[in-house]
């Protein structure tokens, strides 16, 4: 799950980490009233995305009257950003902040490395709106150091990374703490990432949060009910959110094969096979193991409703799941919605007899393959056939 910076600022304030004052608004005389308590400032709009100051998220103002002036273009503009793709993000609210003295930027985080099962904390010298193209054509300017998530973070980590770093003698001991916040929020809230950039220096020497961006590993939530209020429906891609209301394995991905699967092995497997005959899939999803009528036809819904989506293809081995349960969520999603794109229905296993009769008995016009190979192919045909 990821938040806005606004909040993610009021997470790391609590955690002992420095981060400047500010204000939400969600309207211009919100951002008025915000600008005249705080000073001169910078309206920065709130989207769970990055790159938002060279996509024009991020304006000084001078005044109050200037802040209502860029709050009142920003608010309900569609900002695009490197990390927005082509169609952009909605702004609905944004964060009126102090405008600060800025001396240096650093970048600074904290993530998971799964590969090596530890965390790493990634920082350089050379933070800010450039930090992409530094790593990619000055990678020995970012610093990375890995800590033991049984051990912990120790100061001699922070003392590593912030002599790697450059940070001045003065605001070393500052950093260390900072890093070891950073440390002691990632675990204690079960976040995937905890990312300043920049961390700055200000010109009267203090290190300072100008930035925040905290993401939570979704299988962690369950532990933290207090960090449900944070979530932004908004923000979310509406398929993934209503998968996750069904407790469905759901990833979306760039083909328009849409993929209905009962396990992750067998998901993965079908990707692979609808990759080789050509196919690009719409798609990761996996009903799981327990799964109900209600779950596949929310299931199918989400795929009937993407317009990526212009062939589905259905694989099921039925073990604990039964075919015929499959069968009953297929026809009771199909009418509701309408079957209006091809339908390849692969099933195999736990009474598939009786799965295949209600299928069959439905009248819709559903495309049967008797193998996961066959399927595939018939799916990539019908792509290819532009089936829409
Ligand atoms: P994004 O990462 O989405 O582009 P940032 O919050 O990092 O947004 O802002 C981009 C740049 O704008 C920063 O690198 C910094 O130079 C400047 N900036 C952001 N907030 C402030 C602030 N409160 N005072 C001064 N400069 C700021
Ligand atoms: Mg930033």
């Amino acid at each position: 799950m990821k938040i806005h910076e606004y909040q993610a600022k009021e997470l790391m304030g609590a955690y002992g980490i420095p981060v400047p004052s500010g204000t939400l608004a969600l309207t211009a005389d919100e951002a008025y009233e915000a600008a005249k308590n705080i000073g001169p400032c910078v309206i920065k709009a709130q989207i769970h995305s990055g790159g938002r100051g060279k996509g024009g998220g991020v304006k000084f103002a001078k005044t109050p009257e200037e802040a209502r002036e860029i709050a009142e273009k920003m608010i309900g503009m569609t900002l695009v950003t490197k990390q927005t793709g082509a169609e952009g993000k909605v702004v609905h609210k944004v964060l009126v902040t102090e405008a600060n003295d800025i001396k240096k930027e650093y970048y600074l985080s904290v993530t998971v490395d799964n590969a090596n099962a530890c965390l790493v904390i990634i920082g350089s010298g050379e933070g800010g709106t450039e930090i992409e193209e530094v790593s990619e054509k000055h990678p020995e300017l970012i610093v990375t150091e890995k800590v033991s998530v049984y051990q912990g973070y120790h100061a001699y980590n922070g003392y590593e990374v912030a002599r790697k770093m450059g940070i001045p003698a003065a605001l070393t001991k500052d950093f260390v703490k900072i890093l070891g916040n950073m440390v002691r929020m990632m675990m204690d809230k079960d976040c995937s990432l905890i990312e300043i950039n920049p961390l700055v220096e200000t010109a009267d020497g203090k290190l300072l949060a100008l930035d925040a961006k905290v993401n939570f590993d979704d299988s962690g939530l369950v532990r933290h009910p207090e960090l449900e209020e944070l979530r932004d429906i908004d923000e979310e891609d509406p398929k993934e959110y209503k998968a996750s209301l069904y407790d469905l394995n759901y990833i979306s991905l760039f083909g328009n094969i849409g993929c209905l699967v009962n396990g992750a092995g067998l998901a993965m497997a079908t990707m692979d096979t609808i990759n080789k005959f050509g196919g690009s899939p719409a798609n990761f999803l996996d009903l799981g193991g327990s799964t109900t009528e209600d779950k596949v036809a929310a299931a199918l819904e989400i795929l009937m409703t993407d317009p990526h989506v212009e062939v589905i293809m259905i694989n099921i081995f039925g073990g604990i799941v039964k075919c015929d349960l499959i069968a009953s969520g297929i026809v009771s999603a199909c009418g509701k919605l309408g079957l209006k794109v091809p339908m390849i229905v692969r099933l195999e296993g736990t009474n598939v007899d009786a799965g295949k009769k209600i299928l069959a008995e439905s009248g819709l016009n559903i495309i049967p393959a008797k193998d996961l190979a066959d399927a595939a192919h018939k799916a990539v045909e019908a792509a290819k056939g532009g089936a829409k």
